[in-house]
C-alpha cells in the first residue's frame, strides 16, 4: 500500500515523479504530493488522486533535479492534505516520504512533544522524520548517521526516503518490510515502490533488502546495513515491457486484465506443460521434489484473492497427492501460535509477493522449521525471496486493484505443482493425470470462447445493478470459486455480497431469499451436479432470482434459472479457471453500469503491505 517514488539526476524531477505517481496509484489514492529540492525545499500535497495534485500545482515552481512523491492509503490519521506525504520536519530542513506503519509511533511522539516538538499531522510518518531530526540535532551528525540510531528505535514496517534542504546532490532511503526498487540510469537514479516507474528509463535495477540503507547522488549508489557496513549492490536486468503497464485501447485496466487471461494463462504453462511427454517442468518442484511429495502436511498461507485459489489447491492436493492440507488466513495464521513441526510445507500465495501478513507468517514457519514455497506473480518481490523454493505466475503486472488474472494464473501454478507432486508419489491414476494435463492445455482456447459472451454479461449487468445484496453458491470446487464471485461484486460494485457452500444455505442465508434476491449459482458439471440442481429449486420455490455459470449444453439448469452465463465443458478440477471468469466480467461491468472506478474501489489499494 501507497506507492513511492523518487528521482535524482539531470532531469527535471517533477514530471519522472508525477508520471510514477500516476502508475503507482493503484497502491493507494487517499492523497497524493511531490518535495522538489534545489536551493528550496518546496512541498505540494493535495487530498485526493494524483490528476489532483497536478491541477494544484499548475503555475506552481517546480524546478529541481531531485524529489520526492507519495500516492497515500491513509493508515495513521484520515485522508487530508495535513495528512498527505511528504512531510516535512519541524525545522523545516527534512522531507519525507513513507510506505508502512511506525508501531511504537505513539511513544516516540510523547518523547517528543515532551522535548517541544509541535506536530502538525496525525500521521506515525511525522513522528518518525521528527525523530530523526532531533537525533541528529543532539548528535550533530550528519542524517545518514542520525537515521541509523533512530531506525534502531522504530518498531515496525517502513521504506522511507529523504531528502536534506542543504544537500540536493543526495536522496537517503531505507527499508524493512516495505518494497524499494532503485533504477539505475546513466548518471541518474529512480526510487519506486515497484519496477513500473522505472521501466521507461532503465532497466538496470537494485532491490533494496530489510535493514538496508542507499544513500543515493546522481552517479553514486552505496548501500549500507544498520551496521554501516557496506553491501555490494546486486544489479539485476528487469524482465518487463512498457506495453504490459498501459491500458492499451482499454477504458479500465481491470477489463484489460480481464480479457489478457487466454495469454496469461498461456504464458503460465509455456515451458511447462508438455502434454506430449505426459511432463511437468518446473524447477521449484523439481529440485524439492522429495520434500514436496514426502510432507507429512502442506498449510497454505495467503489473504484475500489468494487465499480463495488456496481453497482450490486444497481440494485438488488432497485429492490428487493424499496430503492433508490446510488453509489459512496469513493475518491469524502470523499471530496464533500455530503448530508447526519441521517437516511442513508452507505454500505462501501473494499476487505481489509483498503482502505484509504472509510475508511475517512464512518468517515464523521458517524459523520452526517449515519448507516455504512461494508462489508470486511480482519477479524479484520480498516473498519470492525469502522462500526456500517457489514457482512465478507469469501473469505480468497486475494494475487493477481487484485481482483477477493474477487469480487464474494462481490457480495454473497450484494445480501444476499438486499434479507434479501426484505423479511422482503415484497418487493419481496415470490416465487421469493425462486428461488434466490435456484440460489444462486447451483452457487458454476455452477462455477465448467463454470471453465471447461477454456483452451477454454485460447485459445482465446491466439488469441487476441495482440488487442490494447478491448470494453465491457453489459446492466442492466451485465453493471457493463462488467465495471469489462475492468478493469481486463487494469490492468493485459496492453491493453486499456473500458466498456459500450451496448446501450451507439452508443453515441461514436462506433467510434473505425473497424476489428480489439475485442469487449466483456457480453450477458447472461436477460430481455433485445434481445436489446444486436441487438448491437451484429450492431457491425458485422461494421466489429467488436464480443466475447460473454453467457448462455449455446444461439444459435442465438453463430451463430452471432466470439468467445463465455458458463456459466450456472441462474437468471439475479445471473448471474454476472458466467458471470465476464470468463473475469477474460480470462485477466489472455492475462497478462501470454504476459510473463506479473500478481500477481504483473505494478505500482499497492493491499489495497490501501494512497489517
Ligand atoms: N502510515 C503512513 C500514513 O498513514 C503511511 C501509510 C502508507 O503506507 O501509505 O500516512
Amino acid at each position: 500500500m501507497c506507492g513511492i517514488v523518487a528521482y535524482i539526476g539531470p532531469r527535471e524531477a517533477y514530471p519522472v515523479i508525477l508520471k510514477g505517481l500516476k502508475r503507482l496509484e493503484y497502491r493507494g489514492y487517499d492523497s497524493a504530493g511531490v518535495a522538489l529540492l534545489d536551493r528550496e525545499l518546496k512541498v505540494y500535497r493535495k487530498q485526493g488522486r494524483v490528476a489532483g495534485l497536478e491541477e494544484s500545482v499548475i503555475g506552481k515552481d517546480l524546478h529541481a533535479h531531485a524529489g520526492i512523491g507519495h500516492t497515500r492509503w491513509a493508515t495513521h490519521g484520515e485522508p487530508s492534505d495535513r495528512n498527505a506525504h511528504p512531510h516535512l520536519s519541524a525545522s523545516g530542513r527534512l522531507a519525507m516520504i513513507h510506505n508502512g506503519i511506525i508501531e511504537n509511533y505513539a511513544q516516540l511522539k510523547n518523547e517528543l512533544v515532551k522535548k517541544g516538538y509541535p506536530f502538525k499531522s496525525d500521521t506515525d510518518t511525522e513522528v518518525l522524520l521528527n525523530f530523526i531530526e532531533y537525533i541528529q540535532d543532539n548528535n550533530h551528525c550528519s542524517l545518514e548517521e542520525a537515521l541509523r540510531i533512530a531506525l534502531k528505535r522504530v518498531v515496525g514496517a517502513y521504506v522511507i526516503v529523504l531528502l536534506e534542504k542543504d544537500h540536493p546532490d543526495t536522496l537517503i532511503a531505507a527499508r524493512k518490510g516495505s518494497p524499494l526498487v532503485i533504477g539505475i540510469g546513466k548518471g541518474e537514479h529512480f526510487l519506486a515502490s515497484d519496477a513500473s516507474p522505472i521501466i521507461e528509463y532503465t532497466k538496470e535495477v537494485v532491490y533494496v533488502n530489510d535493514y538496508e540503507l542507499a544513500i543515493i547522488k546522481c552517479d553514486e549508489l552505496i548501500l549500507k546495513n544498520l551496521g554501516n557496513e557496506k553491501i555490494t549492490p546486486y544489479i539485476q536486468k528487469l524482465d518487463l515491457e512498457l506495453t504490459a503497464i498501459e491500458k492499451g485501447g482499454y477504458d479500465h485496466f481491470m477489463l484489460k486484465e480481464i480479457f489478457e487471461q487466454p495469454d496469461t494463462v498461456f504464458d503460465c504453462l509455456r515451458g511447462r506443460l508438455d502434454v506430449g511427454k505426459g511432463t511437468i517442468t518446473m524447477a521449484g518442484v523439481q529440485n524439492h521434489l522429495d520434500k514436496l511429495s514426502q510432507a507429512k502436511r502442506i498449510i497454505i498461507v495467503a489473504c484475500g484473492t489468494s487465499w480463495h485459489a488456496g481453497l482450490i489447491a486444497e481440494y485438488v492436493l488432497e485429492e490428487c497427492c493424499r496430503i492433508p492440507v490446510e488453509v489459512e488466513y496469513a493475518s491469524e495464521f502470523r499471530y496464533r501460535n500455530p503448530v508447526i513441526h519441521p517437516g511442513d510445507v508452507i505454500i505462501a500465495i501473494s499476487q505481489s509477493g509483498e503482502t505484509a501478513d504472509t510475508i511475517v507468517a512464512i518468517e515464523n514457519a521458517k524459523e520452526q522449521g517449515a519448507f516455504i514455497f512461494g508462489v508470486v506473480n511480482v519477479v524479484g518481490s520480498s516473498i519470492s525471496r525469502i522462500s526456500h523454493a517457489g514457482a512465478y505466475t507469469h501473469a505480468g503486472p497486475e494494475i487493477g486493484v481487484a485481482s483477477t488474472k493474477a487469480f487464474t494464473a494462481q490457480l495454473v501454478v497450484l494445480l501444476l505443482i499438486a499434479l507434479k507432486i501426484a505423479f511422482e508419489k503415484r497418487s493419481i491414476p496415470e490416465d487421469r493425470y493425462m486428461k488434466l494435463l490435456a484440460e489444462l492445455q486447451s483452457i487458454p482456447e476455452k477462455i477465448k470462447e467463454l470471453l465471447r459472451s461477454a456483452d451477454h454479461i454485460r447485459n445482465l449487468a446491466e439488469k441487476y445493478k441495482d440488487a442490494r445484496d447478491a448470494l453465491y453458491l457453489g459446492r466442492g470446487y466451485s465453493f471457493p470459486v463462488a467465495l471469489e464471485g462475492a468478493l469481486k461484486l463487494k469490492e468493485i460494485s459496492y453491493i453486499h455480497a456473500e458466498g456459500y457452500p450451496a448446501a450451507e444455505m439452508k443453515h441461514g442465508p436462506i433467510a434473505l431469499v425473497d424476489e428480489n434476491l439475485p442469487v449466483l449459482f456457480v453450477a458447472t458439471r461436477d460430481a455433485y451436479h445434481e445436489k446444486i440442481v436441487s438448491n437451484i429449486q429450492e431457491i425458485k420455490a422461494r421466489k429467488g432470482k436464480v443466475v447460473a455459470v454453467i457448462s455449455e449444453g446444461d439444459e435442465i439448469i438453463t430451463g430452471l434459472a432466470d439468467d445463465i452465463m455458458m463456459v466450456p465443458v472441462t474437468d471439475e478440477m479445471t473448471a474454476p479457471l472458466l467458471s470465476v471468469i464470468p463473475l469477474q466480467l460480470f462485477a466489472c461491468y455492475l462497478g462501470m453500469a454504476k459510473g463506479l472506478d473500478v481500477d481504483k474501489p473505494r478505500n482499497l489499494a492493491k499489495s497490501v503491505t501494512v497489517e
